[in-house]
């Protein structure tokens, strides 16, 4: 039945097809359900569970030892795999910041799997598009304000905030945190960031040994925003402890409410203490493509290091994040490693082997760089610039249309792509309230109609709603008003017939 050779056949393993015409029928097949499923997504559900009988095959099936063949491993994936994506390439996806993808994007990944090449800098085409794609970013997003930026492309935006801290780190660490380690640390390194910040700071602070303690959180204004007061006061008595602050981590667009620090004041802050500027950038870096927004970043072109990732509010496949840096040696000086077995050769494949693997933690590395390379020529940077705007004045008039609702109740500033807001039912105690809040995000999933996240903003639950999606019209915001509504009124309905 299948096209696979006999694995046991002289004539080779099994793993290419024998029959070459059949494979490539059953790939054409592929490249059609793919196309016609994005071209029909607007008529699906957001998103549906996937069947506990679909979980079990999906996870209790013993290990393939003779194989099906590709026709029938295609048809197990249509049935129990394509099904039940997470809902993130459907025009109402608004949860967490996840991008939708685009189809030049997943046939581009298809392409880079088939040279599948070792982008650690070996010699080939894969190692001069990684270079391209890091100098259009680079230009795209003013970074850094002149010159030219160094960088590596990485899984996403926590890999890139641990890149540029580790960087930071050896830079300003006072001492040679590589060589000597933070046990012989002459003053405990400690590093700056807000209370909206995103986790992977954290984790980074962990990972590096430098420890989550050492981690100081700075609150925030009514806008969100890094209190520079707060940050001054806290790093003055941290020096007088003792301490050795070498990083501030900024915030350009952050999670909860895609507000962002004063990047100005903390480049000049940094400047002025000696300290490593890290800007985490994950989707809000790309308000530098609309001229309009691009005040709310300014600063972010004086960062030592910018983290960003492509996966979100440039909607290439996941996963394909970024690190700049000015200075190349700064990745280098944290991550360089030699081997007799990778060293640079004369010429040949393996000249340069390392040119890449030297500025992060990875040694193989995938082609990510070529879903970005066609994405941004098949459509140019015009076509990403405006779906920055289209998102943002979609957020701008969902903010209004909560305003205009007097059950709903924007919780938060929206200043960039991010809407916070709740149902109200006044009278009704707090823990009701996120009671019911919660039960309408919850609906919205399961019912497949829209998907917000949540936020928890000073304490209080809140459906988050974050544009970073270029298939949204306004229509779909009106569908999650008119749900959201429907839903509360029903929910409060309920509570009060049981009180
Ligand atoms: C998503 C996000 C991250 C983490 O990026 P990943 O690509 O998920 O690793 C970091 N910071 C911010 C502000 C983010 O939105």
């Amino acid at each position: 039945m299948h096209a696979i050779a006999d694995p046991n056949a002289s004539s080779g393993t099994g793993l290419d097809p024998e029959d070459w015409s059949a494979f490539r029928a059953l790939g054409h097949r592929m490249v059609d359900d793919m196309v016609t499923r994005l071209e029909r997504i607007r008529d699906e559900p957001v998103w549906r569970a996937v069947p506990p009988e679909t979980i079990k095959r999906l996870t209790a099936a013993a290990v393939p030892l003779a194989g099906v063949g590709p026709e029938q491993a295609y048809e197990d994936f249509l049935r129990d795999v394509f099904p039940y994506p997470v809902g993130n390439i459907h025009p109402r996806f608004w949860g967490w910041v996840i991008g939708s993808g685009t189809p030049i994007g997943a046939l581009s990944e298809m392409l880079a799997a088939t040279m599948n090449p070792n982008v650690s800098g070996l010699q080939g085409s894969a190692r001069y598009v990684e270079a391209q794609v890091i100098t259009w970013l680079g230009t795209m997003l003013g970074y850094p304000g002149t010159g030219r930026p160094a960088g590596l492309m990485v899984s996403g935006a926590s890999m890139a905030n641990l890149a540029g801290i580790a960087a930071g780190l050896q830079a300003r660490g006072g001492f040679d945190v590589g060589r000597l380690g933070l046990a012989r640390a002459p003053k405990p390194p400690v590093l700056y960031t807000s209370d909206q910040a995103h986790f992977s700071v954290g984790k980074a602070a962990r990972l590096l040994g430098i420890g989550s303690d050492a981690l100081r959180i700075i609150p925030t204004d009514s806008g969100y925003r890094m209190d520079l007061d707060a940050l001054r006061r806290i790093m003055v008595a941290d020096r007088a402890e003792g301490m050795h602050p070498f990083c501030v981590v900024g915030g350009a667009g952050t999670v909860n409410t895609g507000a962002t620090d004063d990047l100005e004041a903390l480049a000049d802050l940094a400047l002025a203490e000696g300290l490593w500027f890290h800007v985490d950038g994950a989707f809000g870096a790309f308000a530098a493509l609309d001229p309009e927004l691009l005040p709310l970043v300014r600063g972010m072109e004086r960062a030592d290091s910018l983290a960003f990732d492509l996966h979100k509010w440039m909607v290439v496949p996941i996963e394909a994040g970024v690190v700049l840096v000015r200075d190349e040696h700064a990745l280098r000086g944290a991550f360089d490693a030699d081997a007799g077995y990778v060293s640079s050769m004369p010429g040949g494949i393996g000249h340069d082997a390392m040119s890449y693997a030297a500025l992060g933690v990875e040694l193989t590395r995938g082609f990510r760089a070529l879903k970005v390379w066609m994405s941004l020529k098949a459509h140019g940077t015009e076509a990403y610039g405006a779906l920055v705007r289209r998102n943002v004045e979609q957020a701008r008039y969902l903010a209004r249309r909560v305003a205009e609702e007097v059950e709903l109740e924007l919780v938060a500033p929206a200043p960039l792509n991010v809407v916070v807001f709740r149902y109200v039912r006044p009278g009704l105690p707090d823990q009701e309230q996120d009671r019911l809040n919660r039960s309408i995000l919850v609906g919205l999933q399961e019912d497949g109609v829209a998907a917000p996240s949540q936020a928890v903003l000073r304490g209080r639950f809140a459906l988050r709603v974050c544009l970073v999606n270029h298939r949204t019209r306004q229509e779909d915001l009106d569908v999650l008003v008119a749900e959201t509504l429907a839903r509360g009124r029903g929910f409060v309905a309920e509570a009060v017939n049981v009180s």
